[in-house]
């Protein structure tokens, strides 16, 4: 029997059951749905993408899986001279990992280890942003900021190393200024926070971030695991704001299969590289560099480059605005977009209750969260097929 995530089990509405996939439909024995949240927001070339099937069918003609101790293989080694290429500035390391919460777990343990190593024992406070979200496992719950994980600061009490500040330049300048000897790193979302409510900030607080890394010594940690790879209308919030160390999961393979990589720039890598041993990183899932992982990430960055997904992604936003202008009703507190991605806020979750069947009604899959409707669309979609999205997200209010 499936435990299903993030579900009261007691009572636990059925899951819809899907039977097959193509482009950005879903298919249940009955309808026809339109996937207006990418699996996740992780399946951006839509389902079924032939081109990422026939990788992968090559990949494992040849070999599924081998370890990257001691072993080594053309799929990994590929993606990472071309993440060294594509990556902007001199994140040029590529460690692989599983999943997106094991990336970020890599990112802390690396930052956590850089100070270690250099032999300055006091950095070991983690910064992070109120509302974070960076992933399930027990650091990522610590640096997150998520009230469903609030059952651990019951168990353990308060956060010892992790300090929580708002997306405000001031509190920022604060944070450092007070805490900067014992600070390690500095760990955001850039721009767009996903699941702590798909919150938007500007680029402004970020900039100032790498300022103050810069003059404190601090390490900056983007998690791109949700905002990479186009999903804010930039490619990368990297390629903007450099950080230390990069995380990119979720889309890395185009949704295809879990992975993640933990980028590290050459400061970072160079605390590691010397004649001592114990200077080592200490880390090594089972699965780091999936031999069918990196044939599907490499083919993925291929579709995204030759797609011209920038453009499409541009286009994408300018769409959701058209349709959105004007658009209000009381129930509704905000509505942000960016990128590939928008969010109605509204007054009170009571609001949304029903909206995941009502939607399944009329042709998308839909999952809310709290007082959050969203869609994170594949970039693949028709113009028609977002309007539609849109459309039954507006109908949604004004249909009684
Ligand atoms: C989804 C997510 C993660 C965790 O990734 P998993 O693959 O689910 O472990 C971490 N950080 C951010 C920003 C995410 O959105």
């Amino acid at each position: 029997m499936i435990w299903y995530p993030y579900e009261q089990m007691k009572g636990m509405k059925a899951p819809y059951e899907i039977i097959d996939a193509e482009g950005v439909y879903l298919y249940t024995k009955d309808k026809k749905l339109i996937d207006s949240v990418s699996s996740w927001w992780c399946m951006i070339h839509g389902y079924k993408n032939r081109e990422i099937n026939d990788a992968i069918k090559s990949q494992l003609d040849k070999f599924a899986h081998v370890m990257l101790g001691g072993l080594t293989h053309e799929a990994a080694r590929k993606l990472s001279d071309k993440l060294k290429d594509w990556l902007p500035g001199d994140l040029d390391y590529c460690f692989y990992s599983d999943s997106g919460s094991v990336g970020v777990e890599v990112a802390l343990k690396m930052a956590l280890q850089y100070y270690v190593n250099s032999g300055n024992l006091k950095k070991t406070k983690v910064l992070a942003l109120t509302h974070a979200y960076h992933g399930d496992t027990f650091k990522a719950m610590e640096v997150g900021d998520d009230e469903d994980y609030h059952f651990i600061l019951e168990a353990y009490g308060e956060k010892k190393d992790c300090i929580h500040i708002d997306t405000d330049i001031p509190a920022l300048e604060e944070a450092f200024e007070r805490y900067h000897e014992a600070l390690n790193c500095f760990i955001v979302e850039p721009l767009l926070q996903g699941a702590g409510g798909m919150r938007m900030y500007g680029m402004e607080f970020l900039k100032r971030a790498r300022e103050l890394c810069d003059q404190y010594d601090v390490l900056l940690i983007f998690d791109e695991v949700a905002t990479g790879f186009g999903r804010t209308g930039y490619r990368f919030v990297s390629d903007v704001v450099l950080p230390d160390i990069l995380v990119l999961g979720k889309a890395l393979t185009g949704g295809y299969i879990g992975h993640a990589v933990t980028v590290a720039n050459h400061k970072v890598y160079n605390g590691f590289y010397s004649d001592n041993p114990t200077h080592a990183f200490m880390h090594g899932p089972t699965f780091m560099g999936n031999a069918l992982a990196c044939s599907a990430a490499l083919k993925s960055i291929e579709l995204f480059e030759k797609g011209n997904y920038m453009k499409r992604i541009q286009r994408y936003e300018v769409i959701m605005r058209r349709e959105m202008e004007g658009f209000y009703d009381p129930r509704i507190a905000d509505i942000r977009i960016m990128g590939g991605c928008i969010c109605i806020e509204v007054t009170e979750e009571k609001v949304l209750r029903g909206y995941q069947d009502y939607a399944y009604q009329n042709g998308v899959f839909a999952r809310p969260f709290l007082k959050y409707l969203y869609a994170m669309i594949p970039y693949i979609i028709r113009e028609e097929e977002l309007v539609k999205i849109l459309d039954v997200m507006k109908a949604w209010f004004t249909k009684d």
